[in-house]
């Protein structure tokens, strides 16, 4: 599910015409030299970095004209690099002696964090958004989905330590008392959300957030912030 969910929000703000295949193309005939091919010969790296697989992700960045978004799918999705991972590399420079490309890794290797820093930096300031609120108790994720997961891997990075007072609800009761996102969160029904004192509700529905913040009208009164979850 974590897996199928990236995949779909890689194509997020994706919309290939034909100019971005003959972008591509032209990439590939003219910049041919510049990209990886995979072939491994500069393995070897005495971090225990996958160069080739950083290379061949770099490859994507290329051909999407610079989009960091490319990049970290093919990280992430594609090698199954943690989103918090920093490659450590201590320019000794072997690898760009044996590249037969001859192709600047440790450059692209810095390009490389540089993009999974940002993306860490916008990731921890929407989580502040969310959980940030020290003095906020209580948090609900409404709605436990793909989007709900997608919430929870971010969380997850910014804040390993803290995994308490976090309550989950769904209205489908085939999901209570199940733990899909952290072993100590269960899902309740959402007759509960008064019972646990929820303070604020963040919803996970894409399509129906208006629908389900008039079921929750009554909720709102007893003044539970809902909050819309995005992206
Ligand atoms: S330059 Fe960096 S990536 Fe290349 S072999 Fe040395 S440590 Fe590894
Ligand atoms: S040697 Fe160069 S072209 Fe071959 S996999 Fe390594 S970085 Fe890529």
């Amino acid at each position: 599910m974590k897996q199928l969910l990236e995949n779909v929000s890689a194509f997020d703000d994706f919309n290939p015409g034909s100019d971005y295949f003959e972008e591509v193309n032209r990439k590939r005939s003219s910049g041919m030299n510049d990209l990886c091919t995979g072939c491994d010969y500069c393995s070897g790296c005495p971090n225990g970095l996958e160069i080739n697989k950083l290379m061949q992700s770099y490859n994507e960045y290329v051909f999407s004209n610079k989009n960091p978004r490319r990049l970290l799918h093919d990280l992430h999705v594609k090698w199954e690099y943690a989103q918090d991972r920093i490659f450590d590399c201590i320019e000794c420079g072997q690898c760009e002696k044996k590249c037969t490309q001859k192709l600047p890794v440790i450059e692209r290797i810095k390009t490389i964090n540089n993009c999974v820093q940002d993306d860490l930096r916008k990731t921890r300031k929407q989580m502040e958004r969310y959980f940030g609120d020290k003095h906020m108790r209580n948090i609900g994720i409404y709605g436990i989905g793909a989007l709900a997961l997608q919430l929870y891997e971010k969380y997850r990075i910014c804040y390993p330590d803290e995994c308490s007072n976090i309550y989950l609800f769904d209205k489908d009761e085939k999901k209570w008392g199940s733990a899909p996102l952290h072993r100590e969160w269960r899902v309740h029904a959402p007759g509960d959300i008064e019972k646990f004192k929820i303070k604020r509700l963040i919803i996970c529905n894409a399509n129906h957030y208006e629908e389900i913040c008039r079921e929750l009208q009554h909720l709102v009164k007893d003044e539970i912030e809902l909050m819309q979850y995005n992206l």
